[in-house]
């Protein structure tokens, strides 16, 4: 599944290349949300949202202490649940969507996570991104390319994408990525988005994409023109 030839533009990288000189500058790099189960991947993606790994890190130890499983985060007090999530941010709808999807869990899918992108997509509040990352990090299956906020900037910038929604970029990631490396590709995304690419004033000099990069290729322009007129 890798075919420049379906994309109407082309693209300034590959998939492969991207993840090629983003590995040597971060060879460690794992997803960061700690779990034992994919259950409590899934949780702790939920939380994540807005908030960083290291925060979710601090607030699962106790909640899956408390509630370990769907059967238990089911029935867990609402009040409860939004105690200790509550240094997560938005923590009523957070508590509230953890609540949802374990009832749905427990209702439609015997207390198991299901295991496949479709039967995920079902669960209260549950995209793409979410389903992804469980399938990838807690089932080793790849079905798709999480894009969350980093990877959706990135992937625009670097030129990888020029479509405008996560839906379509995961397409076009998926079309220039070897299907091995779609999970890798998500993760060195977000985390150069975090340590270089920010969302302002990245620190295009010292990145390792910025040969390629279109966006860094069109402040270049931008600066000889200027320099020129
Ligand atoms: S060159 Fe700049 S815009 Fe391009 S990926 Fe690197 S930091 Fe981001």
């Amino acid at each position: 599944m890798e075919s420049k030839q379906s994309l109407n533009y082309t693209p300034s990288m590959t998939g492969k290349e991207v993840v090629d000189l983003l590995d040597e500058i971060y060879p460690k790099i794992r997803t960061h949300l700690s779990h034992e189960n994919p259950f409590q991947l899934l949780v702790a993606t939920v939380l994540s949202a807005q908030s960083t790994d290291v925060q979710i890190n601090k607030v699962t130890p106790t909640l899956f202490a408390q509630f370990p499983d769907a059967k238990s985060m089911s029935r867990a007090p609402i009040r409860e649940l939004e105690r200790l999530v509550k240094s997560s941010g938005f923590f009523h709808v957070k508590a509230r969507r953890i609540k949802e999807i374990s009832k749905q869990i427990i209702e439609d899918f015997h207390g198991e996570v299901p295991d496949s992108m479709e039967t995920l997509l079902t669960l209260p509040g549950i995209g793409r991104k979410t389903a992804n990352i469980v399938l990838s990090a807690g089932y080793g299956k790849i079905e798709g390319i999480a894009v969350d906020t980093h990877v959706f900037r990135l992937s625009r910038r670097i030129g990888l994408s020029q479509s405008a929604t996560p839906e379509k970029i995961e397409i076009d990631l998926m079309k220039i990525t070897p299907k091995n490396l779609w999970p890798r590709l998500s993760i060195l995304l977000i985390f150069h988005g975090r340590q270089i690419c920010f969302a302002r004033s990245p620190l295009c000099s010292k990145c390792v994409l910025n040969s390629k990069c279109v966006y860094f290729k069109n402040l270049q322009d931008k600066a000889k023109n200027l320099g020129s007129s």
